[in-house]
């Protein structure tokens, strides 16, 4: 291993300009559009082909009407989002209250109930994105292609340009300073603790409003939380104690600070306030519009939503990030293989495929997504879905979800380990691997970590098999209830905290801050399953050749799963952990050839415990002992 210049070319410092100049046009073009609203724009969302509901919809269009000349809605400009929620939200509301009014005025509508003729509050949840949509006009909505060149493209030109120089210089991991410069470098275990309150503190406190005040499941969910966090504090002693930490004192790390907040900003729009990303959505809506036309033959449809432009990024960054990957560990065969694997999973099976079926007017699915990771597989609507879709499709979705998720996952990881999954398939994975690489030194080895990690993938498991069982149970009996606590409450939960918070807000927005698999490590349903196959029934493990070690570390410095490899080298014990994600770079980063991942069929058991010892002596030479 040598030692390198961190110095960069002239092509690298302008592939850095570049980006940053994208950045800077992709943040400040939330700002440039405005937003207008015709009488027929807000309305139209009302309108209902069901002539028993046609009397009701008509009162619900006027009432928005007068609410909207009250509130002058279709007179003003609005210059942000923010400006056009308010007002929006103003006008909802006061057509709100005029239709109650009506309703105390001239009693219910014959055969009517209260819930079916008033204005319910989802509603304005439901339509404001639809509505600013509608509504926007300017330079990002008149040119959407300047922009995606601007940002997109300038973006990924820029990554490239900083990226491909890279691939002169000799191939092999060399000691770039990375884990010591105080750009780069981590967090100490306080700063993270700090920002992983605050988030979660954050996420619940927004659960308030999400779950329109009802404080249950986010109380419970608080108080799980802090009863777990409690036992492992306690079984570890560790009150007081310093972890082992992988960084030195003092708040460091500022490049991932910087991208820790973007990119958790970023979740947070995503999922909660999509109507604030409206003109990110419309660049990217001529791209969903032509697949969509492409494919389904039709003039006209296919408007892009904001899953759209997220699976959209997501294939960006994942190819240009890939071909960072593969300039980094072309020295290594595997690194190169399940690069292009995870590149062709997201790219044809998590985006093109799905798009493709949905302009078939087939229902949206992928493929490679296996429950408890897709939580909401057994929902009754998904399984009606399945059941209630034309032709065979919807039974053959049903039967291979439920084979792969008895079947086809332990068979694959009895003779592959996870590694077939985790590193090779799926998208979480592939992000984690790819855009998270520059991060993977920072997840925590200590033994504190470990045992948080155990807990909590393992509680967010036992979470995800009691709400599908519910699930499942109301499906069967029609029952609403269990225990007196509601399924869909549960499923609301779930939801919001595990699918959103954790998946995306922590799992991805904390990369820069704990490492590429912080979700993968701490709360995937899923790896917690294949986890507990791999560690008992698998034939996969990382053997070592413990004579040639010299304790290096650097098999532990780049392990993103924390595992403390060179423990294992040292003692000369085979790596046989759950956690293991099968991604080969301790392997690859290792200077002496002490590591191989292979699925050996013998010994499994005993080559988990036993230690080989080398001696060494005058007489017999060298000898491995057992
Ligand atoms: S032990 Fe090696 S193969 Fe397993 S997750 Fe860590 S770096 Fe990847
Ligand atoms: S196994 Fe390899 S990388 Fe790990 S400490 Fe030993 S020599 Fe270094």
């Amino acid at each position: 291993m040598s030692s390198t210049s961190t110095k960069k070319s002239p092509l690298q410092y302008i592939g850095l300009a570049l980006f940053a100049v994208a950045m800077l046009i992709f943040t400040a073009m939330l700002g440039l559009d405005d937003y207008t609203f015709t009488q027929d724009a807000i309305t139209a969302p009302f309108e209902t082909s069901d002539e028993s509901k046609q009397g009701i919809a008509a009162m619900h269009q006027g009432a928005l009407i007068v609410a909207g000349e009250q509130t002058g809605l279709f007179e003003n400009t609005y210059s942000t989002t923010f400006a056009a929620e308010k007002a929006l939200k103003q006008t909802f509301y006061t057509a709100k209250s005029l239709v109650d009014q009506q309703i105390k005025a001239d009693g219910l509508p014959e055969g009517k109930q209260q819930w079916e003729v008033e204005l319910p509050e989802w509603q304005f949840k439901n339509q404001r994105m639809g509505w600013i949509q509608g509504g926007a006009g300017g330079p990002v909505r008149n040119n959407p292609w300047l922009f995606f060149w601007l940002t997109f493209g300038l973006g990924a030109l820029g990554g490239l340009l900083y990226i491909i120089p890279k691939f002169r210089a000799k191939p092999g991991i060399k000691n770039d300073h990375i884990f010591h410069s105080p750009l780069t470098k981590g967090l100490d275990l306080g700063w993270r603790s700090l920002f992983l309150t605050m988030a979660i503190l954050g996420i619940l406190g927004y659960g308030f409003y999400y779950m329109d005040d009802k404080f249950f499941w986010p109380a419970v969910t608080a108080l799980i939380a802090i009863v777990i966090i409690a036992l492992v504090m306690f079984a570890q002693n560790s009150w007081g104690r310093d972890a082992r930490d992988a960084s030195p004192e003092g708040l460091s790390g500022y490049l991932g600070i910087f991208a820790g907040v973007y990119f958790i900003g970023f979740y947070l729009l995503l999922y909660w306030a999509s109507h604030h990303i409206v003109a990110w959505v419309a660049m990217v809506s001529p791209i969903s519009e032509g697949i969509y036309q492409f494919f389904s033959g039709k003039e006209e449809g296919g408007q892009a939503s904001q899953w759209f432009l997220y699976g959209f990024m997501y294939c960006t960054i994942m190819v240009v990030m890939g071909v960072r990957m593969i300039s980094k560990y072309r020295h290594n065969k595997y690194q190169i293989f399940r690069t292009i694997s995870v590149l062709f999973f997201q790219l044809a099976f998590a985006f093109m495929i799905p798009e493709i079926l949905v302009a078939l007017n087939k229902p949206w699915y992928d493929f490679k997504n296996i429950w408890p990771l897709d939580y909401d597989f057994f929902f009754s609507w998904s399984i009606d879905g399945f059941l209630n879709t034309p032709g065979s499709l919807g039974l053959f979705m049903l039967g291979w979800g439920i084979m792969l998720i008895i079947i086809g996952v332990p068979l694959m990881v009895h003779f592959l380990g996870k590694r077939w999954y985790c590193s090779w398939v799926c998208g979480c994975g592939g992000l984690a691997e790819t855009m998270g690489d520059p991060w993977r030194q920072l997840s925590d080895k200590s033994l504190r970590a470990w045992k948080f990690e155990r807990w909590i993938i393992h509680g967010v498991l036992a979470a995800a098999i009691i709400m599908t069982g519910m699930t499942l149970y109301s499906y069967s009996t029609g029952t609403q209830e269990l225990f007196g606590i509601q399924t869909s409450g549960i499923q609301k939960w779930y939801g919001f905290l595990i699918g959103a918070g954790f998946a995306g807000v922590v799992g991805t927005g904390f990369y820069p801050l704990m490492g590429n698999r912080v979700w993968c490590r701490f709360g995937c349903p899923l790896a917690a399953y294949l986890g507990l196959v791999q560690r008992f029934q698998s034939r996969f493990r990382i053997t070592v050749n413990g004579g040639q070690c010299i304790s290096c570390g650097n098999c532990s410095t780049y392990c993103e799963m924390g595992i403390d490899v060179r423990s294992y080298a040292q003692k000369g014990q085979d790596v046989v952990r759950a956690s293991c994600v099968g991604c080969g770079v301790c392997a690859a980063v290792c200077p002496r050839g002490v590591l191989r991942l292979e699925n050996g069929a013998e010994d499994i058991s005993q080559r988990t415990v036993s230690e080989r010892v080398i001696h060494i002596s005058e007489e017999n030479g060298i000898q491995l002992m057992e």
